[in-house]
Order: structure tokens, then sequence, then C-alpha cells
């Protein structure tokens, strides 16, 4: 399916090669590029989103597509269609609540588990050849996560390292990937704490640290300790 560069949120941009097997059908992609917009802050609830043939172009798919699928969402409870001048389709007030009941731990393991996997297979496809700038711009993500307090800056600071971690090792089209399945996550998994994030930092830190000098077997061994702060959270 077509899945355009999309100027739907701060992920897209540059050309998207699709990468093979099968990807999210249009309803799945719009679900989880607003969830992801929610988790990025880019929308809240109570906002209005921007009109179907927007999304539509922004996402590549059709404008019906894009209906569905908001309507779907308006039956479960995640949006809210309102008529009349001031109209549109506007992100539910209860969105957490609604997400917290959709929360699913055995579908949010395996897309966790694959999650994971990516990101090992992008550290070692690009050990010792990531240049530094992106590297940098990494390293200003984790610097900012040190320093902040506001809870809803530290989940989109995290949101966003892996998405340019993506991009850094992968390319845009990998970007466009690591969104479904982060957007896909923020619906299926309770989002992290401050104190989770706060760990997971230093093994960001530590993973920037061990690709700048090129040490594959580290830095795989930082993003699997990534994925064990998560674990004892929310144990299985
Ligand atoms: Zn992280």
């Amino acid at each position: 399916m077509v899945n355009a560069a999309g100027k739907f949120g701060p992920y897209g941009g540059g050309d998207t090669r699709l990468l093979p097997g099968r990807g999210p059908t249009g309803s799945e992609l719009v679900r989880s590029r607003i969830a992801l917009r929610v988790r990025l802050g880019s929308v809240s609830p109570r906002d209005r989103l921007p009109d179907a043939g927007v999304l539509a172009e922004e996402l590549g798919i059709s404008e019906i597509t894009v209906r569905r699928a908001l309507e779907g969402m308006c039956q479960d409870g995640l949006l809210d269609r309102r008529r009349g001048r001031a109209g549109g389709t506007f992100v539910a007030e209860g969105w957490d609540a609604v997400v917290a009941l959709m929360h699913d731990a055995e579908e949010s393991a395996s897309l966790d588990a694959f999650h994971l996997l990516l990101e090992c297979g992008l550290v070692a496809h690009s050990a010792g050849e990531v240049p530094a700038g992106p590297l940098e711009e990494l390293q200003a993500l984790v610097d900012e996560m040190d320093l902040t307090d506001d809870p809803a800056r530290l989940l989109e600071l995290e949101t966003l390292f892996h998405l340019d971690l993506a991009e850094a090792l992968g390319g845009p089209g990998v970007r466009e990937f690591a969104a479904d399945l982060l957007g896909r996550l923020s619906l299926l998994a309770p989002a992290p704490t401050p104190e989770v994030i706060r760990a997971r930092n230093r093994c960001h830190a530590e993973l920037l640290a061990e690709l700048g000098r090129g040490a594959m077997d580290p830095a795989v061994q930082a993003v699997k300790a990534h994925q064990q702060s998560h674990q004892e959270t929310h144990p299985r």
C-alpha cells in the first residue's frame, strides 16, 4: 500500500521506501498515526483533527478510508464528531480512559519484542557507520530528557528518540515503520512513567556512546537493557 511521507507529524519527510511484508491497512494507519500524534503531544484531548481530506493526503491513502477509520474511532470513543460551523472531528476528552480500556498485554508484548528486534537489527546493521551529526542530535534529546521535569515532554522526547534513532540508522522509510509500531503500541500498553523514562534514558546515553565508537555488542546490550527497564514496570 502507499504510505507517502506524511506531513502528519514530525516523523515524515524525505522519500519513503516501503519495507517488505504486510504493511498496516489504511484504517490501522489512521489509528496508529493519530495515536502517535497524541503521544507526541501534537494534538491533545478536545483538539480538532485536520479534515479527512487533509489526513488522506498526508497519509497517502484515500479519503473514504480515512472517513471510515475516523468513524470507527468515534464508535470506540477515541474521537468525537461535532456538527455545525465549529464542527469537525475532535480527540475525545476521555481519550486516556478509553485507551486504558484497550490495553492488551499480550499484543503489546509481541509488538515490543518486534520493536526490540528492529532496533537490534538497525544497530548491528549500522555499527561503525553512523555519522556524527545524527548522533549529536540524538544526544541533544537525551540531554533534554535529563533536564526536564514535565512528564508530557518526557514522554514526547522518549518517543522522538526512537523515531529519530530509526531514521538515523535506517533512513526515512524505517522511521515510518517505527512510527507505525510506536503508534500502535501507544494504544496497547500504558505509557511509561517518568521514572521508567529516566532509567531508559541511561540506556539511550550508553547506546549513543557505543554507536559513536562503533562497538556493536555493547550497543546491542544497551538496546536490550532499555527493553528490560520497560518490562520491570509491566511484569508479564
Ligand atoms: Zn527509549
